[in-house]
């Protein structure tokens, strides 16, 4: 199943596609962890993207097409995959089309703009593995390093409220316009994010049917 994430930032996007992603057994293709990992490696791609992620501003299309562009090709994407956090814009959108990338279904994860600034100034993530916590509603056992690898988790800079509400504009400009684009395709479905986690996961596998 080739499954596309959709949804603001801090919706929870990179939760449930960690959770579907094991149960599918099908690879969770997150452009910001690619970006973020390419920033802590200090590749040119890394240094490229730094200053729009750290203002909350969107990577030019043009990079982050290339990034998934080569991504898919990878051998483990051949029985599905899902995208979180890719396309932002509709031009990303038409360009994973032209690509000849079958997608099944749209997720959207649905928060109001209230619920996300508290959300992320809770959250957490690992320095090393990248898994998503939140100091309330998701915390790891000792509050401070990662469940699964051990290391030290952070408070990402664009996390930060100031960043966040930059980043929910960005959102609401140049994203939300895709709910549009799929909806005319019969490919969105919309799943309501504000619940705790585990009620999230429930509703998503509903929509995906599984
Ligand atoms: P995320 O982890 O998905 O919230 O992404 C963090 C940051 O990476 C975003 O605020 C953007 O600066 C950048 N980014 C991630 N995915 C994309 C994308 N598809 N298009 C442009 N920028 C992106």
């Amino acid at each position: 199943m080739n499954i596309i994430l959709f949804g603001p930032p801090g919706a929870g996007k990179g939760t449930q596609a960690e959770i579907i992603s094991d149960e599918l057994g099908i690879p969770q293709l997150s452009t910001g962890a690619m970006l973020r990992a390419a920033m802590k490696a200090g590749t040119e791609l890394g240094l490229a993207a730094k200053a729009a992620i750290d203002e909350g501003s969107l990577v030019s299309d043009e990079v982050v097409i290339g990034i998934i562009r080569e991504r898919l090709a990878e051998s483990d994407c051949a029985n599905g995959f899902i995208l979180d956090g890719f396309p932002r814009t509709v031009p990303q959108a038409e360009a994973l089309e032209k690509m000849g990338v079958r997608i099944d279904c749209v997720l959207d994860i649905a928060v109001p703009d209230e619920a996300i600034v508290e959300r992320m100034s809770g959250r957490r993530l690992c320095s090393a593995c990248g898994a998503s916590y939140h100091v309330k509603y998701n915390p790891s056992a000792d509050g401070v390093t990662c469940d699964r690898c051990g290391a030290k988790l952070i408070h990402r800079e664009d996390d930060k409220p100031e960043v966040v509400l930059h980043r929910l504009g960005v959102y609401h400009a140049e994203t939300e316009p895709l709910i549009g684009y799929y909806t005319n395709k019969g490919l969105l479905k919309a799943v309501d994010g504000c619940g705790a986690p585990a009620e999230v996961t429930a509703l998503v596998r509903e929509a995906l049917g599984i």
